[in-house]
């Protein structure tokens, strides 16, 4: 349950993470944008301010330049001489084109001079169409202050060439009395040519918010903020500006840093940045488009915010990476826990498996135990048994000599009464060797009858054979049997006891006469050879029917025969088995080929014993 809590926990909040991040990215992005767009309006403020101090600076480079002319040009005495004599007719035209060729090298739409009474009477533009010639024009500002001794300024929309220019006026003095006024106008339109080049405007206002320079056309004349009465009633009066376009601009503003303010104009949005020309009155504004620097700041934003989701996204990237490792260890901690918990399971099955077999080879050691004595009880009684039999064979085997002894004795004594002498002897000799003959069979069952030792010892198993063959003698010769035995003629020394060793090879012997009992001339081999190992294998082979391979694995437990009841007690194999692992050897059956079967002793080889030959041990 935990584990899994921890796995979907794990993935949910990246995905959460994710999207609350993008929220936040929008919610920042949203409350900064009007922070930026400052910053970039700013700037951009900024930035015009240069711009708006160079066109400032050419403005009143141009204004300081033309200032003095008006003044230089008053003092020329032909000036004078022309006002004294306003019709001299040799005067007037060459005055005129004095003033014409002046104003052409000064670059100045036009050079003009007045009487007191404010009438031109000569002019640089005598020759064209719209001449100033004849023209009054004491109701201008400019005229008023020149003949009043003063430098004439103003600036205003011509009412002879309809063009704007700005006009300087200059008394013109004969000795103290003021004869008459000459008067400049320059073309402000250069100006306004110079600054539409740019991506800014530029507007020129007078001290009454009229704007009358800008390089756009259409604000020309249109006021920033409302007319006052009088002021309207003197532009009419001086006929400073066409009366019926000064029209107010629709115009809203809001302050920005260091005295910079954003405007809009008929809805454009510009920076605007001011300077003042204190000297003539004048504003110059410089406006810069809004619309570029929003865009920036937008950009700038976007570009943040791009990055500020990279970033998230990075983030969650790495989140889920690690969430996926972790599920990772978590799981394999988990196949770990599980295979120790199973390895934990088996060790404790096993163990108890363990004490249960140990308990069983405990049982089975103790049964054993009680086997072994019972089959040490079992061997002993076993030769008891075949004492018996051995005991009925030898008084047959004795009985037979003994009557052949009497009736050698009795033939003797008729030879040696009929004084045959040499007959009688021979009697005597098969009498002798008739004695010899069951002297053998006594040796055998002096051997049989003591009781073995456990010692065990060198036996040359050659003498074992040849006894046991010569005690079997007797069921040999019934049996009508032959042994096919080539003893060897160096003794063959192997680690054993004699008498039990006979007893096995007896007990074979036995066995295998047995087994031909349906056999006319059964026959016996019996073989010693060498094994690897220092190992000596004798065999017993028969020709009788073999052994079935269902009873092979019974064939050395007590018991068992296969025997008629009175005929075997099946302990036979078994004492011998046990015999012959007594020694260090083993005992085993086959059935040989092309029928019969093999009975085969394996022992060790022993050291030859120096003392009595072969008659080691028991
Ligand atoms: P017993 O001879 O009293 O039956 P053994 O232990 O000597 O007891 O033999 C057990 C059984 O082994 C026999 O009953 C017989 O079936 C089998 N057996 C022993 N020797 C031979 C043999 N040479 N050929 C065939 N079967 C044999």
């Amino acid at each position: 349950m935990g584990t899994t809590r921890a796995y979907s926990n794990g993935r949910r909040p990246a995905i959460l993470q994710g999207l609350a991040g993008l929220a936040v990215c929008l919610a920042v992005g949203v409350a900064t944008l009007p922070m930026l767009e400052r910053v970039f309006l700013n700037r951009a403020g900024t930035q015009g301010e240069a711009t708006l101090r160079i066109a400032v600076e050419g403005l009143d480079a141009t204004l300081e330049r033309f200032q003095p002319l008006p003044k230089l040009i008053a003092e020329r005495p032909i000036l004078t001489s022309l006002l004294k004599d306003p019709t001299n007719q040799g005067l007037l035209p060459f005055v005129n084109e004095q003033l014409r060729l002046t104003a052409m090298s000064l670059g100045v739409s036009d050079l003009y001079l007045m009487d007191v009474g404010g009438t031109t009477i000569a002019a640089s533009s005598y020759r064209k169409e719209r001449s100033f010639v004849g023209r009054n024009f004491n109701f201008r500002p400019y005229f008023v202050q020149a003949v009043e001794g003063g430098l004439g300024r103003y600036f205003a929309m011509g009412t002879t060439s309809g063009e704007r220019g700005y006009f300087f006026a200059a008394p013109v003095i004969d000795n103290t009395r003021i004869l008459g006024v000459i008067a400049m106008k320059f073309d402000v339109r250069p100006f306004e040519e110079a600054w539409s080049g740019g991506a800014s405007d530029i507007i020129v206002t007078d001290l009454s918010d009229v704007i009358f320079m800008s390089n756009r056309t259409e604000w020309h004349f249109k006021t920033l903020s409302p007319l006052r009465g009088e002021v309207f009633n003197i532009i009419a009066e001086t006929q400073q500006y066409p009366l019926a376009q000064l029209l107010q601009l629709d115009i809203q503003r809001s302050p920005l840093a260091n005295g910079l303010e954003l405007v809009s104009i008929e809805g454009e949005d510009f920076v605007l940045s001011a300077q003042t020309l204190p000297e003539v009155g004048w504003r110059i504004l410089h406006l810069t488009p809004a619309g570029p620097a929003r865009a920036q700041a937008l950009i700038i934003l976007l570009l943040a915010g791009l990055s500020l989701l990279l970033l998230v996204l990075a983030g969650a990237i790495i989140a889920q990476r690690r969430n996926r490792a972790r599920e990772r260890m978590e799981e394999q901690e988990r196949a770990k826990d599980i295979l120790e918990h199973r390895v934990a399971q088996r060790t404790s099955d096993l163990h108890l498996v363990n004490a249960h077999l140990k308990r069983e080879v405990d049982d089975r050691t103790a049964a054993e135990l009680r086997l072994r004595n019972t089959q040490k009880e079992l061997v002993q009684a076993g030769k008891l048994a075949a004492l018996g039999q051995m005991s009925a064979a030898l008084s047959h085997e004795i009985n037979q000599p003994l009557t052949a002894v009497k009736s050698y004795a009795d033939n003797a004594t008729t030879f040696l009464d009929r004084n045959r002498i040499e007959d009688a002897r021979e009697n005597v000799t098969r009498i002798s060797k008739m004695a010899d003959r069951m002297a053998a069979l006594s040796g055998h069952l002096r051997n049989f009858a003591r009781r073995p030792q456990d010692t065990v010892g060198p036996v040359d198993i050659r003498l074992v054979l040849a006894d046991a063959i010569d005690l079997m003698g007797t069921r040999l010769r019934a049996a009508n049997a032959k042994i096919r035995y080539e003893p060897s003629k160096d003794a063959v020394w192997v680690l054993g006891g004699r008498l039990r060793l006979q007893q096995v090879v007896v007990n074979l012997i036995s066995n295998a006469l047995d087994a031909m009992e349906r056999l006319e001339t059964p026959e016996i081999d019996i073989s010693v050879e060498e094994l690897p190992k220092n190992r000596m294998r004798v065999s017993v082979s028969d020709r009788g029917p073999g052994i079935p391979q269902e009873i092979m694995n019974q064939l050395f437990d007590p018991f068992f025969t296969t025997k008629d009841p009175g005929h075997g007690l099946g302990l036979g194999l078994s004492i011998s088995f046990n015999i012959v692992e007594d020694f260090g050897g083993s005992l085993s059956a086959k059935s040989r080929d092309g029928g019969g079967a093999t009975f085969t002793v394996d022992l060790d080889r022993a050291r030859p014993k120096q003392d009595r030959e072969g008659l080691a041990a028991e």
